[in-house]
This record gives structure tokens, C-alpha cells and sequence, in this order.
């Protein structure tokens, strides 16, 4: 693994992190700040520690890995890596027990992912669900990739690119969208052909390895990035898009991290996190290469909000250049090119709670912070519920208990607002 500077040394204890931490924020308990995350891991690094490491795991495993706090620190203090760093050391001493996020983690790792659908179709059975006390998402149509590599050809070869140049981009889905939400894959794909961009999608991508890396698993996490590097090596792609903002977090800021120059596949790694964007900067890329990026129309207006997700905004270096992005960020660039999109603020941009796996060791303090997003949400009264990352999307589906069944929102990736408004298009 990379060496990484012990930021967490010039923790001065200011407390500017704590309003900004999910897990703080519901219960303002101390022992789950940022704060004091950073103590908790200098005293059991000086062997000083007073508890027991089952009492520091509780505290570790209840970060959600926003990185809300690294954003707004001011000694640079990278809370994310060091709580990922002591997950790891914990892992490797607590043995592999029975548990539920042991379990979900297996369905992920699970090449064709059919233990992920078999055990999502038994937890959506009503009693099971009952039983467990929580939501499970419902596959939403058949997978993305079924068992081959799938190319999507340019719609209007080389137009777009002033006739020069075909860009050529590998897809990658991760787990949910090319599973459980396939139509999300299907209009990332669609909004990139029409924009003349060539798509390869190869089968043998897997899980970005986040939900393993956030559970102290190292080691599945450097296999499913190396399975990754390797099923778009060789294809002599131009780009890899991705569009969830929790894969992009994955490959682009910790495939760097967990690697280090003496691991078999580190170059094959390296070049395949430089290689990847979201979704949303991919775009902005290509129109600087000149590609003049369509505009659409949809057919009925609508009035939506646009969760940011934690791993989006958190996107280092991004500096918003329109109205639309001051508001949402990045996605602001296609929000800009859809007529009838009409996007209300919100006002604190709260977490949604999901965390990936946080959402499932967690679930009941996952709610509490779902309910608080739910309450900004509800404030600007939108049709809609859009976003741009598969955890987020989870989490705002969850409105049982929320809302009242008469009030249920729909929740879209703004990429299936963009394909739509691209079937209206004229030009
Ligand atoms: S903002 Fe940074 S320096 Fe201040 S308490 Fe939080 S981690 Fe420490
Ligand atoms: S990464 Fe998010 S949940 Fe974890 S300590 Fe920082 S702000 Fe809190």
C-alpha cells in the first residue's frame, strides 16, 4: 500500500468538522465525530487505548465515508483514509464472524451476481422484509450485462467531433446499476452514442470494491480493482465513464491508495483509476475536446431537486462555471441542457445516510439522517427526486415511514432526465 502521511497528526481539535458529520448529527455523540475518530485511533496508535477495539470498530464502522469532513478540515486532516486504515487493522483482528454485511458483501463478490438477485428476491418477500425491519431494493428489470461484452456504436459518426475524431468510452456500472436500477446503464449508454461517443461494456467488470474496502476487507478490494483494470485493459479506450458517484470515489481517490508500486497489477490499476471520470466530467471533457454536447426537450416540464452525493461534491479540483452548478455541482453542466428540467435549491444539501454499508450495519441511525434529508426535500416541494449515485438512490427510495403513501416521490438519475429529453431532440 501507498504510504500515506499521518494527516491525522495536525488534528488541533478546532471542531469545525462536527456540523458537518452525518453520523455527529444524529445523537451529537462525540465518540462519533470526526473529531473524535481521530482520537480515538492516535491513542490506540500510541497503545494507550482505554476501550476495547469492539467499542473503536462501533465508532469506525458508523463513519459513512462522506468525506464531508476532509472537505471542510483545515489542517487537511484525511479523516476518510484514516478510518479506512484502522477498519483494515480491525478486520485482521476480529476473524471473519457471521453478519449480515458479511453476507451482503459475498452477494456483491459473486461473479454473476446471482446471489445478489436471489437474496434481494428473498428479502423483498413482505414477512422476510418485516422480519428483517428494513427496505430492500427491488431489481428494476433485467441485468445491463447478461454474459457478453456489448459495443454501442456512435449515432452520428464523427459529426459531433468535427468529423475528426470518434472518442471511444468503456462503461462502467458497478453492481447496482448494471443489476438493479439496468435502465440507469441503458441511458448513460444511450446519452453517450448520441453525443457520438463509441461504448464498450465489458462483462467482466465487477463490484468497484467499496462496500470491501469500507469494511476493512483490503484484500477482495485490490482483487475486484485488478479484475476491473483487466477487463478494460487492452481495448485502447480513450475514456472509462462511470456514472455513480460512490464507484467513481473508489477507483479514482482509493485504487491509488491500496496499491503500491510492488503489486502485481499496479500499473494495469493505475492506468484504469487515471482513465475513469463521472459521468458529469466526462462530459465537460468533451466539450473542452470540442465536442459540441446535444441539448434535449422533455415533453412535460418538471420541477425536481438534485441530491448532491456526498462522493460527488467531495470531487476534488471541481470549480462550477454556471448558475446549475453553483447549484448542484458538476451535473449542473447537463441539467443546463435540458429544457424543461426546472431544479429547485435545497437549502443544506444534507447527506442522505446511505454510506454503503453503513446503510446496512446501521440502518436504524441510516434512517434518522434519510428523515433529515427528507425534511429539506419536502421544503422545496419538487415532483422529483433526482441524483447521481447508486447508494443515494437506494437510500431515497426507502420513503416507508417517511412520507405518507400518497406522498411517495420518484427518485431518477438525472441521466434518465437527460436520455428522455434527448428523444425530443432536434438537432
Ligand atoms: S476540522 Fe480538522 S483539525 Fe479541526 S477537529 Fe476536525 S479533523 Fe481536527
Ligand atoms: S467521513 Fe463523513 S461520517 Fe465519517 S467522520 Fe467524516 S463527516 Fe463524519
Amino acid at each position: 500500500m501507498k504510504e500515506k502521511d499521518a494527516t491525522y497528526l495536525n488534528c488541533v481539535h478546532c471542531g469545525k468538522c462536527l456540523p458537518v458529520c452525518p453520523s455527529y448529527s444524529i445523537g451529537l455523540n462525540e465518540f462519533f465525530s470526526p473529531r473524535g475518530r481521530v482520537r480515538l485511533v492516535l491513542t490506540d496508535n500510541a497503545d494507550k487505548l482505554p476501550l476495547r477495539a469492539s467499542k473503536v470498530a462501533e465508532s469506525m464502522s458508523a463513519c459513512l465515508l462522506c468525506g464531508r469532513c476532509v472537505k471542510i478540515c483545515p489542517n487537511d486532516v484525511k479523516i476518510d483514509e484514516l478510518v479506512i486504515d484502522e477498519k483494515i487493522k480491525l478486520n485482521e483482528l476480529a476473524g471473519r464472524a457471521f453478519s449480515i454485511d458479511k453476507i451482503a458483501l459475498k452477494a456483491l463478490k459473486n461473479k454473476r451476481k446471482v446471489l445478489l438477485k436471489s437474496a434481494l428476491k428473498i428479502a423483498n418477500i413482505p414477512f422476510v422484509e418485516k422480519l428483517a425491519g428494513r427496505y430492500a431494493p427491488q431489481p428494476e428489470g433485467k441485468s445491463f450485462i447478461q454474459n457478453k461484452d456489448l459495443i454501442f456504436i456512435a449515432d452520428i459518426a464523427g459529426k459531433n467531433a468535427g468529423g475528426k475524431n470518434i472518442f471511444t468510452a468503456g462503461y462502467f456500472g458497478g453492481c447496482v446499476f448494471n443489476n438493479i436500477y439496468p435502465q440507469i446503464s441503458s441511458d448513460t449508454v444511450t446519452s453517450l452514442t448520441k453525443n457520438g461517443i463509441e461504448v464498450f461494456v465489458p462483462k467482466m467488470q465487477g463490484c468497484c470494491g467499496l462496500p470491501f474496502i469500507s469494511s476493512g476487507d483490503v484484500e477482495s478490494f485490490r482483487e475486484l480493482a485488478l479484475n476491473n483494470a483487466r477487463a478494460f485493459k487492452d481495448k485502447n479506450l480513450d475514456y472509462i465513464v462511470t456514472s455513480c458517484a460512490s464507484c467513481s470515489y473508489s477507483i479514482n481517490k482509493l485504487y491509488p491508495l491500496y496499491f503500491d508500486a510492488n503489486d502485481e497489477g499496479y500499473a494495469e490499476v493505475r492506468q484504469f483509476s487515471e482513465k475513469l471520470l463521472n459521468i458529469w466530467s466526462f462530459f465537460k471533457e468533451l466539450e473542452k475536446k470540442g465536442v459540441k454536447i446535444k441539448t434535449g426537450k422533455l415533453k412535460k416540464e418538471i420541477e425536481a431537486v438534485f441530491h448532491i452525493p456526498c462522493h460527488l461534491s467531495n470531487t476534488e479540483g471541481f470549480k462550477p462555471s454556471s448558475a446549475s452548478e453553483n447549484l448542484i455541482g458538476e451535473a449542473g453542466f447537463i441539467a443546463d441542457k435540458i429544457t424543461g428540467l426546472k431544479l429547485k435549491p435545497l437549502k443544506y444539501n444534507y447527506c442522505c445516510g446511505n454510506g454503503g454499508m453503513f446503510n446496512i450495519t446501521h440502518y436504524d441511525l441510516s434512517r434518522e439522517i434519510t428523515k433529515r434529508k427528507f425534511e429539506e426535500i419536502k421544503e422545496a416541494s419538487p415532483q422529483e427526486i433526482l441524483t447521481s449515485c447508486s447508494g443515494c438512490i437506494f437510500s431515497l427510495k426507502d420513503q416507508k415511514g417517511i412520507l405518507k403513501k400518497n406522498e411517495r416521490l420518484a427518485v431518477s438519475h438525472l441521466i434518465n432526465v437527460y436520455a428522455e429529453s434527448l428523444k425530443e431532440s432536434k438537432e
